[in-house]
Protein backbone atom coordinates (compact mmCIF):
# COMPACT_ATOMS: atom_id res chain seq x y z
CA UNK A 1 0.00 0.00 0.00
CA UNK A 2 1.28 3.11 -0.85
CA UNK A 3 -0.61 7.04 -0.49
CA UNK A 4 2.20 8.55 -2.02
CA UNK A 5 1.69 10.68 -5.43
CA UNK A 6 4.21 10.28 -7.86
CA UNK A 7 6.10 13.60 -9.44
CA UNK A 8 3.84 13.47 -12.40
CA UNK A 9 0.39 13.28 -10.22
CA UNK A 10 1.53 15.95 -8.29
CA UNK A 11 2.68 17.91 -10.74
CA UNK A 12 -0.83 17.63 -12.83
CA UNK A 13 -2.80 18.67 -9.20
CA UNK A 14 -0.41 21.80 -9.00
CA UNK A 15 -0.97 22.77 -12.66
CA UNK A 16 -4.62 22.45 -12.28
CA UNK A 17 -4.28 24.06 -8.65
CA UNK A 18 -2.12 27.16 -10.20
CA UNK A 19 -4.64 27.62 -12.89
CA UNK A 20 -8.01 27.30 -10.97
CA UNK A 21 -6.68 29.74 -8.31
CA UNK A 22 -5.49 32.45 -11.07
CA UNK A 23 -7.99 32.08 -13.86
CA UNK A 24 -11.16 30.71 -12.14
CA UNK A 25 -11.33 31.77 -8.70
CA UNK A 26 -11.93 35.27 -9.50
CA UNK A 27 -14.11 34.83 -12.25
CA UNK A 28 -16.70 32.15 -10.11
CA UNK A 29 -19.02 35.19 -8.46
CA UNK A 30 -19.57 36.43 -11.58
CA UNK A 31 -19.95 33.09 -13.95
CA UNK A 32 -22.64 31.93 -11.42
CA UNK A 33 -24.51 35.13 -11.65
CA UNK A 34 -24.52 35.75 -15.27
CA UNK A 35 -24.84 32.01 -15.78
CA UNK A 36 -22.45 32.78 -18.74
CA UNK A 37 -20.77 29.35 -20.17
CA UNK A 38 -16.97 30.14 -19.36
CA UNK A 39 -15.48 29.45 -22.95
CA UNK A 40 -12.24 30.40 -23.10
CA UNK A 41 -10.95 29.17 -19.72
CA UNK A 42 -12.11 25.71 -21.45
CA UNK A 43 -10.15 26.72 -24.08
CA UNK A 44 -6.88 27.36 -21.61
CA UNK A 45 -7.96 24.27 -19.86
CA UNK A 46 -7.84 22.26 -23.08
CA UNK A 47 -4.44 23.16 -23.91
CA UNK A 48 -2.98 22.31 -20.60
CA UNK A 49 -4.20 18.73 -21.29
CA UNK A 50 -7.84 18.95 -19.16
CA UNK A 51 -9.48 17.73 -21.94
CA UNK A 52 -8.57 14.00 -22.71
CA UNK A 53 -6.48 13.40 -19.90
CA UNK A 54 -7.14 9.55 -20.15
CA UNK A 55 -6.92 9.52 -24.25
CA UNK A 56 -3.92 8.38 -25.77
CA UNK A 57 -1.54 10.71 -27.34
CA UNK A 58 -1.91 9.92 -30.49
CA UNK A 59 -5.60 11.38 -30.64
CA UNK A 60 -4.14 14.75 -28.88
CA UNK A 61 -4.76 13.56 -24.95
CA UNK A 62 -2.47 14.02 -22.08
CA UNK A 63 -2.53 10.44 -21.29
CA UNK A 64 -2.32 11.65 -17.61
CA UNK A 65 -3.82 8.80 -15.84
CA UNK A 66 -7.33 8.57 -13.36
CA UNK A 67 -5.58 9.77 -10.45
CA UNK A 68 -4.33 12.83 -11.95
CA UNK A 69 -8.03 13.32 -13.70
CA UNK A 70 -9.38 13.13 -10.14
CA UNK A 71 -6.80 15.29 -8.80
CA UNK A 72 -7.33 18.10 -11.48
CA UNK A 73 -10.87 17.60 -11.08
CA UNK A 74 -10.99 18.57 -7.18
CA UNK A 75 -8.73 21.75 -7.67
CA UNK A 76 -11.05 23.35 -10.40
CA UNK A 77 -14.21 22.27 -8.66
CA UNK A 78 -12.81 24.32 -5.56
CA UNK A 79 -12.99 27.14 -7.72
CA UNK A 80 -16.02 27.05 -10.07
CA UNK A 81 -18.13 23.63 -9.90
CA UNK A 82 -19.50 24.68 -12.84
CA UNK A 83 -16.68 24.68 -15.44
CA UNK A 84 -15.76 21.52 -13.48
CA UNK A 85 -18.92 19.85 -14.40
CA UNK A 86 -18.05 21.00 -18.17
CA UNK A 87 -14.37 19.16 -17.93
CA UNK A 88 -15.63 16.07 -16.38
CA UNK A 89 -18.35 15.42 -19.21
CA UNK A 90 -16.26 16.06 -21.88
CA UNK A 91 -13.15 13.73 -20.42
CA UNK A 92 -16.36 11.47 -20.40
CA UNK A 93 -17.62 11.95 -23.75
CA UNK A 94 -13.63 11.14 -25.02
CA UNK A 95 -12.96 8.33 -23.37
CA UNK A 96 -16.72 6.82 -24.89
CA UNK A 97 -15.80 7.50 -28.25
CA UNK A 98 -12.25 6.40 -27.53
CA UNK A 99 -13.17 2.92 -26.28
CA UNK A 100 -16.26 2.29 -28.86
CA UNK A 101 -16.02 4.94 -31.95
CA UNK A 102 -14.70 3.52 -34.94
CA UNK A 103 -11.22 5.03 -36.22
CA UNK A 104 -12.95 7.36 -38.27
CA UNK A 105 -14.78 9.02 -35.93
CA UNK A 106 -12.36 8.84 -33.56
CA UNK A 107 -9.79 10.72 -35.94
CA UNK A 108 -12.92 13.18 -36.68
CA UNK A 109 -13.88 13.89 -32.93
CA UNK A 110 -11.14 13.08 -30.11
CA UNK A 111 -8.25 15.42 -31.19
CA UNK A 112 -11.17 18.29 -30.93
CA UNK A 113 -11.93 17.47 -27.65
CA UNK A 114 -8.51 17.39 -26.39
CA UNK A 115 -7.20 21.09 -28.51
CA UNK A 116 -10.58 22.68 -27.29
CA UNK A 117 -11.46 23.05 -30.84
CA UNK A 118 -14.42 22.14 -29.62
CA UNK A 119 -15.25 23.61 -26.45
CA UNK A 120 -17.13 20.57 -24.81
CA UNK A 121 -18.88 17.44 -25.52
CA UNK A 122 -22.28 16.28 -24.15
CA UNK A 123 -23.62 12.94 -22.93
CA UNK A 124 -27.31 12.57 -24.42
CA UNK A 125 -29.31 9.96 -21.96
CA UNK A 126 -32.12 11.17 -19.93
CA UNK A 127 -35.45 11.88 -21.25
CA UNK A 128 -38.25 13.73 -19.47
CA UNK A 129 -39.65 10.06 -18.56
CA UNK A 130 -36.62 8.17 -17.93
CA UNK A 131 -34.07 9.52 -15.42
CA UNK A 132 -32.49 6.76 -12.76
CA UNK A 133 -34.44 4.15 -15.52
CA UNK A 134 -32.90 5.14 -18.74
CA UNK A 135 -33.91 1.61 -19.84
CA UNK A 136 -37.54 3.22 -20.42
CA UNK A 137 -35.92 5.97 -22.93
CA UNK A 138 -38.50 6.58 -26.00
CA UNK A 139 -36.32 8.32 -27.83
CA UNK A 140 -35.98 5.78 -31.26
CA UNK A 141 -33.39 5.12 -33.81
CA UNK A 142 -34.37 3.36 -36.77
CA UNK A 143 -32.44 2.12 -39.60
CA UNK A 144 -32.78 2.59 -43.16
CA UNK A 145 -30.34 1.83 -45.75
CA UNK A 146 -27.51 3.43 -44.81
CA UNK A 147 -28.67 6.32 -42.20
CA UNK A 148 -30.07 5.53 -38.99
CA UNK A 149 -33.36 7.97 -38.14
CA UNK A 150 -33.33 9.54 -34.53
CA UNK A 151 -36.92 10.62 -33.13
CA UNK A 152 -37.40 12.04 -29.50
CA UNK A 153 -36.36 13.86 -27.18
CA UNK A 154 -33.59 14.41 -24.18
CA UNK A 155 -33.49 16.41 -20.83
CA UNK A 156 -31.21 17.99 -18.89
CA UNK A 157 -27.87 17.37 -21.18
CA UNK A 158 -25.15 19.30 -19.68
CA UNK A 159 -23.10 21.49 -22.18
CA UNK A 160 -25.67 20.68 -24.63
CA UNK A 161 -25.90 24.16 -26.80
CA UNK A 162 -22.20 24.27 -26.83
CA UNK A 163 -20.92 21.06 -27.48
CA UNK A 164 -19.02 19.97 -30.83
CA UNK A 165 -20.21 16.78 -30.61
CA UNK A 166 -22.74 15.05 -28.56
CA UNK A 167 -23.33 11.33 -27.52
CA UNK A 168 -27.04 10.33 -27.88
CA UNK A 169 -28.70 7.40 -26.98
CA UNK A 170 -31.77 5.97 -28.77
CA UNK A 171 -34.04 2.40 -29.08
CA UNK A 172 -32.65 0.58 -31.62
CA UNK A 173 -35.47 -2.39 -30.61
CA UNK A 174 -38.35 -1.12 -28.70
CA UNK A 175 -39.23 -4.35 -26.99
CA UNK A 176 -35.62 -4.97 -26.01
CA UNK A 177 -35.77 -2.69 -22.79
CA UNK A 178 -32.01 -2.02 -21.95
CA UNK A 179 -30.50 -4.50 -24.79
CA UNK A 180 -32.52 -2.40 -27.63
CA UNK A 181 -30.44 0.81 -26.75
CA UNK A 182 -28.29 1.73 -29.02
CA UNK A 183 -25.23 4.90 -28.57
CA UNK A 184 -24.76 7.30 -30.79
CA UNK A 185 -22.69 10.17 -32.12
CA UNK A 186 -24.36 13.88 -33.32
CA UNK A 187 -22.26 16.64 -34.58
CA UNK A 188 -23.24 20.31 -33.80
CA UNK A 189 -26.33 21.39 -35.05
CA UNK A 190 -26.59 18.41 -37.24
CA UNK A 191 -30.03 18.84 -39.12
CA UNK A 192 -33.34 17.62 -37.09
CA UNK A 193 -30.83 17.94 -33.92
CA UNK A 194 -32.06 20.34 -32.20
CA UNK A 195 -30.82 22.01 -29.03
CA UNK A 196 -33.72 23.42 -27.22
CA UNK A 197 -34.83 24.87 -23.34
CA UNK A 198 -32.22 26.62 -21.64
CA UNK A 199 -32.82 25.63 -17.89
CA UNK A 200 -33.01 27.65 -15.11
CA UNK A 201 -31.74 25.67 -12.15
CA UNK A 202 -30.19 26.38 -8.56
CA UNK A 203 -26.63 25.66 -8.34
CA UNK A 204 -23.80 25.48 -11.35
CA UNK A 205 -25.10 28.04 -13.38
CA UNK A 206 -22.55 28.80 -15.63
CA UNK A 207 -22.92 25.12 -16.89
CA UNK A 208 -26.02 25.33 -19.53
CA UNK A 209 -28.50 22.21 -19.47
CA UNK A 210 -30.75 21.64 -22.22
CA UNK A 211 -33.18 19.90 -24.04
CA UNK A 212 -32.86 18.04 -27.20
CA UNK A 213 -35.48 17.31 -29.75
CA UNK A 214 -34.47 15.05 -32.53
CA UNK A 215 -36.73 15.11 -35.33
CA UNK A 216 -36.03 12.76 -38.16
CA UNK A 217 -32.36 13.01 -37.44
CA UNK A 218 -30.53 11.42 -40.32
CA UNK A 219 -26.98 9.73 -39.24
CA UNK A 220 -24.59 8.20 -41.03
CA UNK A 221 -24.66 4.53 -39.98
CA UNK A 222 -21.39 4.93 -38.70
CA UNK A 223 -22.19 7.21 -36.06
CA UNK A 224 -23.26 4.01 -34.15
CA UNK A 225 -21.13 3.49 -31.53
CA UNK A 226 -19.93 -0.46 -30.64
CA UNK A 227 -22.94 -2.50 -31.69
CA UNK A 228 -26.25 -2.06 -31.60
CA UNK A 229 -27.98 -3.10 -28.81
CA UNK A 230 -24.11 -1.81 -27.32
CA UNK A 231 -26.01 1.37 -25.76
CA UNK A 232 -26.80 0.51 -22.37
CA UNK A 233 -23.28 -1.15 -21.12
CA UNK A 234 -21.86 2.05 -23.31
CA UNK A 235 -23.87 3.99 -20.70
CA UNK A 236 -23.42 2.45 -17.66
CA UNK A 237 -19.54 2.13 -18.11
CA UNK A 238 -19.23 5.71 -19.16
CA UNK A 239 -21.07 6.53 -15.91
CA UNK A 240 -18.78 4.58 -14.21
CA UNK A 241 -15.81 6.39 -14.95
CA UNK A 242 -18.22 9.66 -14.72
CA UNK A 243 -18.78 9.14 -11.21
CA UNK A 244 -15.14 9.62 -10.20
CA UNK A 245 -15.29 13.14 -11.97
CA UNK A 246 -18.79 13.95 -9.92
CA UNK A 247 -16.94 12.09 -6.63
CA UNK A 248 -14.55 14.20 -7.25
CA UNK A 249 -15.63 17.26 -7.58
CA UNK A 250 -17.69 16.92 -4.66
CA UNK A 251 -14.76 16.94 -2.58
CA UNK A 252 -13.38 20.39 -3.88
CA UNK A 253 -16.37 22.06 -3.21
CA UNK A 254 -16.71 20.47 -0.06
CA UNK A 255 -13.32 21.99 1.23
CA UNK A 256 -13.59 24.92 -0.52
CA UNK A 257 -16.40 25.25 1.66
CA UNK A 258 -14.92 24.63 4.47
CA UNK A 259 -11.29 26.15 3.72
CA UNK A 260 -13.31 29.66 3.72
CA UNK A 261 -15.33 29.27 6.80
CA UNK A 262 -12.23 27.63 8.66
CA UNK A 263 -10.35 31.11 7.70
CA UNK A 264 -13.44 32.81 8.66
CA UNK A 265 -13.61 31.40 12.17
CA UNK A 266 -10.07 32.26 12.94
CA UNK A 267 -10.90 35.76 12.39
CA UNK A 268 -14.91 36.50 13.41
CA UNK A 269 -14.81 37.66 17.00
CA UNK A 270 -17.65 37.21 19.39
CA UNK A 271 -17.66 36.82 23.18
CA UNK A 272 -14.29 38.28 23.04
CA UNK A 273 -12.37 36.10 21.27
CA UNK A 274 -12.06 34.17 17.77
CA UNK A 275 -15.14 31.68 17.04
CA UNK A 276 -12.60 29.50 16.29
CA UNK A 277 -11.78 29.00 19.77
CA UNK A 278 -15.14 27.68 20.67
CA UNK A 279 -15.64 23.73 20.78
CA UNK A 280 -18.69 23.77 18.87
CA UNK A 281 -17.02 25.70 15.82
CA UNK A 282 -13.72 23.34 16.29
CA UNK A 283 -15.99 19.83 15.74
CA UNK A 284 -17.51 21.11 12.63
CA UNK A 285 -13.89 21.76 11.45
CA UNK A 286 -12.47 18.26 12.70
CA UNK A 287 -15.70 16.35 11.25
CA UNK A 288 -15.68 18.28 7.86
CA UNK A 289 -12.33 17.64 7.05
CA UNK A 290 -11.98 14.24 8.54
CA UNK A 291 -15.08 13.30 6.39
CA UNK A 292 -13.73 15.10 3.02
CA UNK A 293 -9.99 13.30 3.33
CA UNK A 294 -12.37 10.07 3.67
CA UNK A 295 -14.18 10.59 0.83
CA UNK A 296 -11.33 12.01 -1.54
CA UNK A 297 -9.51 8.01 -0.41
CA UNK A 298 -12.49 6.42 -1.21
CA UNK A 299 -12.82 8.16 -4.76
CA UNK A 300 -8.68 7.89 -5.17
CA UNK A 301 -8.96 3.94 -4.84
CA UNK A 302 -11.90 3.84 -7.76
CA UNK A 303 -9.54 6.24 -9.57
CA UNK A 304 -6.80 3.51 -9.13
CA UNK A 305 -8.78 0.45 -9.83
CA UNK A 306 -9.40 1.97 -12.89
CA UNK A 307 -6.03 3.39 -13.58
CA UNK A 308 -4.79 -0.03 -13.51
CA UNK A 309 -7.68 -1.89 -15.29
CA UNK A 310 -9.65 -3.64 -12.75
CA UNK A 311 -13.19 -2.96 -11.92
CA UNK A 312 -14.39 -0.66 -9.84
CA UNK A 313 -18.23 -0.37 -10.59
CA UNK A 314 -18.85 -0.85 -6.70
CA UNK A 315 -15.46 1.83 -5.28
CA UNK A 316 -16.54 4.38 -7.85
CA UNK A 317 -20.32 4.31 -6.45
CA UNK A 318 -19.10 4.57 -2.83
CA UNK A 319 -16.90 7.67 -4.03
CA UNK A 320 -19.70 9.63 -5.67
CA UNK A 321 -22.34 8.28 -2.76
CA UNK A 322 -19.80 9.30 0.06
CA UNK A 323 -18.53 12.32 -0.99
CA UNK A 324 -21.46 13.88 -2.29
CA UNK A 325 -23.15 13.28 0.75
CA UNK A 326 -19.93 14.51 2.62
CA UNK A 327 -19.77 17.95 0.85
CA UNK A 328 -23.71 18.68 1.24
CA UNK A 329 -23.20 18.21 4.85
CA UNK A 330 -19.94 20.20 5.11
CA UNK A 331 -21.44 22.88 3.14
CA UNK A 332 -24.08 22.81 5.91
CA UNK A 333 -21.91 23.20 8.42
CA UNK A 334 -19.32 25.85 6.94
CA UNK A 335 -22.30 28.33 5.65
CA UNK A 336 -23.33 28.06 9.58
CA UNK A 337 -19.93 28.89 10.71
CA UNK A 338 -20.35 31.81 9.10
CA UNK A 339 -23.90 32.60 10.14
CA UNK A 340 -25.85 34.97 8.84
CA UNK A 341 -22.55 36.18 6.39
CA UNK A 342 -23.37 32.17 4.82
CA UNK A 343 -26.73 33.61 3.74
CA UNK A 344 -25.36 36.42 2.05
CA UNK A 345 -23.86 36.87 -1.65
CA UNK A 346 -20.91 38.74 -1.00
CA UNK A 347 -20.08 35.71 0.49
CA UNK A 348 -19.15 32.22 -1.40
CA UNK A 349 -20.66 29.54 1.11
CA UNK A 350 -24.27 30.03 -0.37
CA UNK A 351 -22.67 29.42 -4.03
CA UNK A 352 -21.10 26.42 -3.18
CA UNK A 353 -23.76 25.06 -1.17
CA UNK A 354 -26.25 25.61 -4.37
CA UNK A 355 -23.42 24.29 -6.48
CA UNK A 356 -23.10 20.75 -4.50
CA UNK A 357 -26.63 20.27 -4.12
CA UNK A 358 -27.25 18.54 -7.70
CA UNK A 359 -23.88 16.18 -6.76
CA UNK A 360 -26.53 13.61 -4.60
CA UNK A 361 -28.45 13.81 -7.87
CA UNK A 362 -26.80 13.71 -11.56
CA UNK A 363 -24.67 11.09 -12.88
CA UNK A 364 -26.97 8.32 -10.83
CA UNK A 365 -28.93 9.99 -7.42
CA UNK A 366 -27.23 8.75 -4.12
CA UNK A 367 -30.16 6.20 -3.65
CA UNK A 368 -29.35 4.54 -7.38
CA UNK A 369 -25.79 4.38 -5.95
CA UNK A 370 -26.86 2.62 -3.17
CA UNK A 371 -28.45 0.17 -5.27
CA UNK A 372 -25.30 -0.17 -7.57
CA UNK A 373 -23.31 -0.80 -4.39
CA UNK A 374 -25.96 -3.60 -2.99
CA UNK A 375 -26.20 -5.44 -6.69
CA UNK A 376 -22.02 -5.55 -6.47
CA UNK A 377 -21.94 -6.95 -3.09
CA UNK A 378 -25.08 -9.03 -3.00
CA UNK A 379 -24.04 -10.28 -6.61
CA UNK A 380 -27.52 -9.78 -8.02
CA UNK A 381 -28.22 -8.40 -11.75
C1 LIG B 1 -27.88 19.95 -13.45
C2 LIG B 1 -28.15 18.63 -14.10
C3 LIG B 1 -27.36 18.23 -15.16
C4 LIG B 1 -27.62 17.00 -15.80
N1 LIG B 1 -26.84 16.64 -16.88
C5 LIG B 1 -27.14 15.51 -17.56
C6 LIG B 1 -26.43 15.16 -18.75
O1 LIG B 1 -25.50 15.84 -19.15
N2 LIG B 1 -26.82 14.05 -19.43
C7 LIG B 1 -27.85 13.26 -19.01
O2 LIG B 1 -28.14 12.27 -19.70
N3 LIG B 1 -28.54 13.55 -17.88
C8 LIG B 1 -28.22 14.66 -17.16
N4 LIG B 1 -28.92 14.99 -16.01
C9 LIG B 1 -30.01 14.12 -15.59
C10 LIG B 1 -29.71 13.35 -14.32
O3 LIG B 1 -28.78 12.34 -14.56
C11 LIG B 1 -31.04 12.85 -13.76
O4 LIG B 1 -31.73 14.00 -13.27
C12 LIG B 1 -30.88 11.82 -12.67
O5 LIG B 1 -30.35 10.63 -13.18
C13 LIG B 1 -32.20 11.50 -11.94
O6 LIG B 1 -33.24 11.30 -12.85
P1 LIG B 1 -34.62 12.11 -12.66
O7 LIG B 1 -34.27 13.54 -12.50
O8 LIG B 1 -35.52 11.75 -13.77
O9 LIG B 1 -35.20 11.61 -11.29
P2 LIG B 1 -36.07 10.26 -11.06
O10 LIG B 1 -35.41 9.11 -11.71
O11 LIG B 1 -37.49 10.55 -11.40
O12 LIG B 1 -35.93 10.08 -9.49
C14 LIG B 1 -36.75 10.80 -8.56
C15 LIG B 1 -36.43 10.28 -7.17
O13 LIG B 1 -36.77 8.87 -7.09
C16 LIG B 1 -35.64 8.14 -6.67
N5 LIG B 1 -35.61 6.83 -7.34
C17 LIG B 1 -35.79 6.54 -8.64
N6 LIG B 1 -35.66 5.22 -8.86
C18 LIG B 1 -35.39 4.66 -7.66
C19 LIG B 1 -35.15 3.32 -7.23
N7 LIG B 1 -35.14 2.28 -8.07
N8 LIG B 1 -34.92 3.10 -5.91
C20 LIG B 1 -34.91 4.15 -5.05
N9 LIG B 1 -35.14 5.43 -5.39
C21 LIG B 1 -35.36 5.68 -6.69
C22 LIG B 1 -34.43 8.97 -7.10
O14 LIG B 1 -33.28 8.65 -6.36
C23 LIG B 1 -34.94 10.38 -6.81
O15 LIG B 1 -34.80 10.68 -5.46
C24 LIG B 1 -28.66 16.19 -15.35
C25 LIG B 1 -29.44 16.59 -14.25
C26 LIG B 1 -29.19 17.78 -13.63
C27 LIG B 1 -30.04 18.19 -12.47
Amino acid sequence: MDFHLTEEQKMTQKMARDFAEKELKPRAAEIDATGIHPLPALKAMAELGMMGMNIPAEYGGSQAGVVSYSLAMTEISKACAATAVTMSVTNMVAEVINAFGNEEAKSAHIPKICSGEYSCGAFALTESTAGSDPASMKSSAKLKGDHYVLNGSKTFITSAEHAGVLVVWAKTDKAAAAKGISAFLVGKGHPGFIVGRHEEKMGQRGSPVNEIIMENCCLPRGSLLGQEGDGFKIAMMALDGGRIGIGSMAVGIGLAAIEYATEYAKNRIQFDQPIASFQAIQWMIADSFTELEAARLLVLRASFLKEKGQRFTREASMGKLFAAETANRVCYKALQMLGGYGYMKEYPLERYTRDCRVTTIYEGTSEIQRLVIAREILGLK
